[in-house]
């Protein structure tokens, strides 16, 4: 049997593959009687082609994971793959590249620039990389996204729930391992809330993209196919299939 160390790339589990992958991560905040411990021996697993959800009470390590994963934070220990490449091994130029390459993200705020259209938006990290954009690709999420009467305009002219969608097919674009969202719904009404968490769905059903969000809401959950569960800076447990009332239910039982 392969053990992990020996292994370069995410092992992958049953057949599947893994788009993200994190073994034995820690991570301390401050030293001494201050020091807060973020993340406890995390070990967790985030297969290609599915839309995870992470949750727990606030201060639990949810951020502070996410960040790990993609290479925005680091760990004091632990070993990270994005894909099939360990980004705990990386040189920060590569790190950055990587994290360009074959990273998405889709925050809160939408952070659109305002005076380039919605066209433009979705295309800037690709052309501030000096790349191509696939044109066909360009189109096809897009039309996807419900987006493409509204390419010509500017981010002022579009709803938040528009947007946003701006945002997650600015994430798509490059094709990326991993989109992290997080809590992409924080600032939208719940209609709009929902479209963008149905978009977020089917871009793992007809995209194959792959999906970690942040989120204290059970309902924006509930798009997800699983939720991961977190406590104290530990993974504590998960859902698969999670509805509005497992979610609850849940986080009740760890106090959140
Ligand atoms: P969550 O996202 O679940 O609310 P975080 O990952 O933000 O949790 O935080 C986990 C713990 O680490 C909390 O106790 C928080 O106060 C602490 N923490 C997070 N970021 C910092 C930081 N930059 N400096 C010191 N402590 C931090």
């Amino acid at each position: 049997m392969t053990t992990l160390t020996e292994h370069s790339s995410a092992p992958g589990t049953g057949g599947t593959t893994n788009a993200a992958v994190a073994r034995s991560l820690n991570k301390t905040y401050g030293t001494g009687d201050t020091a807060v411990r973020a993340l406890t021996n995390v070990d967790v697993s985030f297969e290609a082609g599915t839309f995870t959800a992470i949750m727990g009470p606030s201060g639990s390590g949810k951020s502070t994971l996410m960040h790990c994963l993609a290479g925005l934070d680091t760990a004091d220990s632990g070993r990270i793959w994005i894909g099939q490449t360990e980004i705990t091994a990386l040189k920060d130029a590569e790190l950055t590249r990587l994290r360009r390459d074959s990273v998405g993200f889709v925050f809160q705020s939408f952070n659109l620039v305002p005076t380039l259209t919605a066209e433009q938006n979705i295309t800037l990290p690709v052309a501030l990389a000096n790349g191509t954009v696939d044109d066909g690709w360009l189109d096809y999420i897009t039309g996807t996204l419900g987006l493409t009467g509204r390419l010509k305009h500017r981010p002022h002219e579009l709803s938040g729930g528009q947007q946003q969608r701006v945002a997650v097919a600015r994430a798509l674009l490059t094709r990326p391992h991993v989109v992290f969202g997080d809590e992409p719904t924080g600032n939208l009404d719940s209609k709009a809330g929902a479209e963008v968490l149905s978009l977020l769905r089917r871009s793992t059903r007809e995209l194959g993209q792959s999906i970690i969000m942040v989120t204290h809401d059970p309902l924006a959950a509930s798009y997800a196919d699983r939720v991961v569960l977190m406590n104290d800076g530990a993974l504590v447990g998960e859902l698969s299939s999670p509805t509005p009332d497992t979610v609850t239910a849940a986080l009740t039982k760890l106090g959140a």
